[in-house]
């Protein structure tokens, strides 16, 4: 006898959507089969009629339980949400998996990275989720300012223990990779079959325009898209493609947020290589001309959120290919602590996001007809998966993946207040948005862990994801 059916809904599967049964046993898919014919009995039956089945969402950027740097908090010892919080508002989200950091992100000025090695750094992570997590999890490495000879040897170790992809940054003060620094990093990574997360912007750019505005007396954070600006993105992106050219290195794009970044992506695309671009959903909703509404600086995330046209790059991109996936960067405070700066040097980035991500994305991209039901499992959850090295293990409704599944209702409409949020916050940049259908089941590995806006999981059933790119991914754009 199985686990569980879920019986009568649309299931997003590899294959396509179509209607189908899916059977879970020992926390994996076990079949998925044409509608009825798996039998009367399970240890539970779910009744999915009206309703579509997706792989549980995967979100690939989170900043959850770190220190928020002074510049932006206007005070120390401030800490983003911590992982009881973020995973709890994830699995209300119908995220299942995310990947979050291991590494320090020194971005205050005279503040240097640690220098401990990476396994040790990032085996500190897994202790601060492991117990503490509704959903799975796994770290990216951040490899902060001018990286040792000794960090950048011990890229290859980490990449065979599971650790398959690297950030770096070219602006943030101390955080900034040097481009040489980068050219090793990027030939290490490659050798060993990881991949790069970037954060590219054109430092020489970014710093020009923030003291130009300030002698200008025009730093408010209102024009921050002004310093974090669409030619910085152009230069540092295509920077960014050459190294990676001529260091035949797989590169994903964190937070693109510009049409020029898009087309950077595409182009290499065209001339395959292995390029993958992330769009985080606030950008697929608010322009720079929301910043200049009260508390408009609350929508930020760095880069900086740009115009109209920028927007619908970013859901042209997402919806023709160009752009894989979409993330929050999800980066929890309060409203005091995000309102704190406001300036174009200290207002907080990130937002409370995690929660949002997949009605947001369903409502701006599917319920406008932009995009099919499957392109929307790729972009929320397959492509991740794939990119980043958790397929099919992740991502996936067939047969031996985990059975990690959302079950959302397309006929749920819910215009969003706070109360319908879990995250550990007193505000959202989404209250008020109007939401065209939502997730009403999340299922980690065969546990439901939200069901009807009651969490079922506990913070003992998230574990940590072993990590290993597929050659595919890294030979030329393999999705
Ligand atoms: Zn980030």
């Amino acid at each position: 006898m199985l686990d569980m059916i879920i019986r009568g809904g649309q299931v997003v599967a590899p294959e396509g959507a179509a209607d189908l049964d899916v059977g879970i046993q020992d926390g994996r898919i076990a079949v998925v089969a044409a509608p009825g014919t798996l039998g009367g009995e399970a240890g539970r039956m779910i009744d999915a009629t009206g309703m579509i089945v997706f792989p549980g969402g995967i979100e690939p950027h989170t900043h959850i339980g770190i220190p928020v740097p002074k510049l932006w908090a206007g005070r120390s010892e401030v800490i983003t949400q911590p992982p009881e919080a973020a995973t709890r508002a994830a699995a209300y989200g119908g995220v299942t998996t995310l990947i979050d950091f291991a590494g320090n992100l020194a971005i205050t000025p005279g503040e240097s990275p640690t220098t401990d090695p990476i396994m040790k750094q990032v085996e500190e992570r897994r202790e601060a989720f492991a117990g503490h997590s509704y959903t799975d999890f796994a770290f990216h490495f951040i490899l902060a300012g001018a990286t040792s000879p000794a960090t950048i040897g011990q890229i290859g170790e980490a990449i065979q223990n599971g650790v398959a992809s690297f950030k770096i940054f070219t602006t943030f003060n101390a955080a900034r990779t040097p481009y040489g620094h980068l050219w090793e990093i990027f030939q290490q990574v490659s050798h060993h079959g990881g991949i790069m997360a970037v954060h590219a912007e054109d430092n020489d750019i970014v710093t020009y325009m923030e003291e130009k505005l300030k002698r200008e007396g025009r730093d408010q954070g209102y024009n921050l898209h002004l310093v974090h600006n669409n030619i910085s993105e152009d230069i540092a992106f295509r920077q960014i493609l050459r190294l990676a050219k001529h260091t035949e290195t797989g590169i994903y794009f964190v937070h693109t947020t510009a049409k020029e970044g898009v087309a950077a992506i595409a182009e290499a695309r065209l001339q395959q290589q292995p390029v993958y671009g992330e769009a985080l959903h606030n950008y697929l909703e608010f322009t720079c001309e929301d910043y200049q509404k009260p508390i408009g600086t609350a929508i930020h995330t760095y880069p900086a959120i740009k115009y109209p046209d920028d927007r619908d790059a970013l859901q042209e991109g997402l919806a023709d290919g160009s752009l894989c996936t979409t993330a929050t960067d999800e980066y929890t405070t309060y409203k005091d602590v995000k309102m704190s700066g406001n300036t174009i040097e200290t207002v907080c980035g990130g937002h409370n996001g995690i929660e949002t991500r997949l009605p947001v994305t369903y409502t701006k991209l599917v319920a406008t007809g932009r995009i099919s039901l499957e392109r929307f499992a790729a972009i929320t959850s397959s492509n991740a998966a794939k990119i980043l090295g958790m397929y099919p293990q992740k991502g996936a409704i067939a047969v031996g993946s985990d059975a990690d599944i959302v079950v959302y209702d397309p006929n749920l409409n819910k215009k969003l207040t706070l109360d319908d949020l879990h995250a550990d916050s007193d505000y959202s940049i989404w209250e008020g948005f109007e939401c065209q259908g939502y997730p009403v089941m999340t299922i980690l590995r065969g546990k439901v862990i939200v069901e009807d806006g009651k969490l079922s999981g506990n913070t003992a059933d998230g574990q940590w994801l072993s990590r290993k790119v597929a050659p595919g991914i890294l030979a030329r754009p393999g999705c």
